[in-house]
């Protein structure tokens, strides 16, 4: 049975979410949305404060790297939503546009409309800021992105100021312009739950639009390709398989999926479809590559002189940008990232003495060097994908690491702490030396979550998409996700998702 629409997105999750509400405005246009995963039925989903434990879960796709090199040969675990929200059901809930200037590769990339103030009627028509601001409310999007006040913790308010006494400017909060500072985080949190993005969007009354239909349990096999068409999508639901076509297809399956879909679809590199069964019909040598994700180290743990009270918030409650030359420094791109974490947070396999209560301070780099692959390795929507995301592949990377701890620790080590540090427990006294600093960080270092760039825009030929997010060398399939991103902004990249497909789906109309 063949199902048509006028477009056809594919995923529901944050890029999904969005385009599905704002295109589906138009009654005169037939969205249908696939969607592989289910309606979140999980009452831990809504529960802030459960965000760690929801992965591996049955709406987890629960991907797997391959064994990294420089982070001691780890397979590290990649959570992704299979479910309606997407990722943004299982985030961490940071709200961080990012620094300006981080947009300037994009501008370049695609033009002004993916400039920071290109951008900004998007980010602006996604938001309604609420909580303490100092100022009523204001936005009037449909994602709240509330700064909480006296739920903060004493130990990130004692983090916050050992950061101050360091001459590291105080933030009013972390999208406000300037990105370098101190600031509890911004969240996607109504009423104490998760505000997912699919929340946000696909209320019960877009939901109800005679216009849009979205299908659950949907997962997208490969596309149905006509020379420069893409004419519809296969997929299987159950132990049905369907074909659903459309005059436009949007991928909005992610960092990881919208480029393994167009490889199974037969775009891609011909060696790379080859070594996975797969006839190569459209060369598009970039698909997949240009793989991007921050690390943070877990963690700079401190053992605490006395009880830490548990976290009111998402336990990670406030990231801290900073120049690494000056931490007084007031403007401009960060290139390491803080964040204090009240509780212990040591990576997997990581040894550590006993030690009770504790608080941790994580640290990262926010504009990494480094660049990996996402590959099929065979032909069918089963068939695993090769991750490979090249983790501290490069010296600059490595070195800005080794900076990153330095400051975790000048910072835990700060007077405002003393009321609380007993003493640093991870990496320990005995890890001081450039070499024992990068063991550590090599077993210390896990994703923050953000791949991205996996279908890179640009106007370059071998870009895989165009200003526009078309396919390159197709008139009617696009990309609208993470996976168009050139480069990483500084912080989590949700918000960036969000303001990208606004910012597309506003350039449609
Ligand atoms: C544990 C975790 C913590 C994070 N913390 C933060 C944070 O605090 N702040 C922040 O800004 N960002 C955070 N992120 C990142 C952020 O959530 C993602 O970058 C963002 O949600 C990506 O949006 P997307 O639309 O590109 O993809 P997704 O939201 O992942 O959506 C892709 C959708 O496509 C569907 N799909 C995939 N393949 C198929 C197929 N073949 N057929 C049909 N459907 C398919 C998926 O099921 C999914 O619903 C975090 C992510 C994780 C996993």
């Amino acid at each position: 049975m063949t199902q048509h629409f006028d477009v056809l997105i594919v995923g529901a999750g944050s890029a999904g979410s969005v385009l599905a509400s704002r295109l589906s405005e138009d009654a005169a246009c037939l969205v249908g949305v696939v969607e592989a995963g289910g309606i979140p039925a999980d009452p831990d989903i809504a529960d802030p404060l459960k965000w760690p434990a929801l992965q591996d879960r049955d709406f987890d796709w629960a991907y797997r790297t391959v064994p990294q090199k420089f982070t001691a040969g780890r397979v590290h675990e990649w959570p992704r939503g299979r479910i309606v929200g997407g990722s943004s059901c299982l985030h961490a809930m940071a709200h961080v546009r990012g620094h300006p200037r981080d947009f300037d590769s994009w501008a370049k990339a695609g033009g002004e409309r993916w400039s920071y103030e290109g951008l900004l009627a998007g980010f602006e028509r996604s938001e309604r800021l609420t909580g303490h601001r100092g100022t009523a409310d204001c936005g009037e999007g449909p994602l709240d992105v509330y700064l909480p006040d006296q739920e903060v913790s004493p130990v990130v308010r004692a983090y916050m100021a050992a950061g101050n006494a360091l001459g590291v400017p105080a933030l009013d909060h972390h999208n406000a312009g300037e990105l370098i500072g101190t600031s509890q985080n911004s969240l996607t949190i109504r009423n104490g739950r998760r505000l997912s993005v699919a929340d946000a969007y696909l209320t019960p009354e877009v939901l109800a639009r005679p216009n849009l239909t979205l299908l659950t349990g949907h997962e997208i096999e490969h596309l149905e390709l006509d020379g420069q068409r893409a004419v519809a999508a296969i997929c299987v639901a159950g132990a049905a398989t369907r074909r659903i076509s459309a005059d436009r297809i949007v991928l909005s399956a992610g960092a990881v999926s919208s480029p393994l879909i167009l490889m199974r679809s037969g775009i891609g590199d011909p060696e790379v479809l080859r070594g996975a069964g797969i006839a190569c019909t459209s060369e598009r040598r970039e698909i997949g590559a240009n793989l991007q994700d921050h690390l943070l180290a877990l963690g700079n743990v401190y053992r605490s002189k006395r009880p830490v009270p548990p976290s009111r918030l998402q336990h990670s409650e406030s990231l801290m940008y900073l120049d690494s030359a000056d931490f007084s420094r007031a403007s401009g791109q960060p290139d390491i990232v803080l964040a204090c974490v009240v509780a212990p947070s040591a990576a997997a396999g990581l040894e550590a003495p006993p030690y009770g209560q504790a608080f941790t301070i994580l640290c990262g780099v926010t504009h990494p060097t480094s660049r990996g692959s996402i590959r099929p390795s065979g032909p069918g929507r089963a068939d695993r994908p090769v991750i490979d995301p090249q983790y501290l592949g490069t010296e600059d990377d490595r070195h800005l690491f080794r900076v990153a701890l330095r400051a975790a620790r000048t910072v835990g080590n700060h007077a405002a702490l003393d009321d609380w540090r007993e003493e640093e427990v991870l990496p320990g006294p005995g890890v001081r030396s450039d070499a024992e600093i990068d063991a550590f960080i090599a077993r210390a270092a896990s994703t923050h979550h953000h791949p991205a760039g996996t279908c890179r825009m640009g106007r370059d030929a071998g870009a895989v998409v165009d200003r526009d997010l078309k396919v390159n060398g197709f008139d009617n399939l696009f990309v609208v996700d993470a996976s168009v991103f050139p480069a990483l902004p500084s912080g989590p990249i949700n918000a960036a998702v969000v303001a990208v497909a606004e910012t597309w789906a506003a350039a449609q109309r």
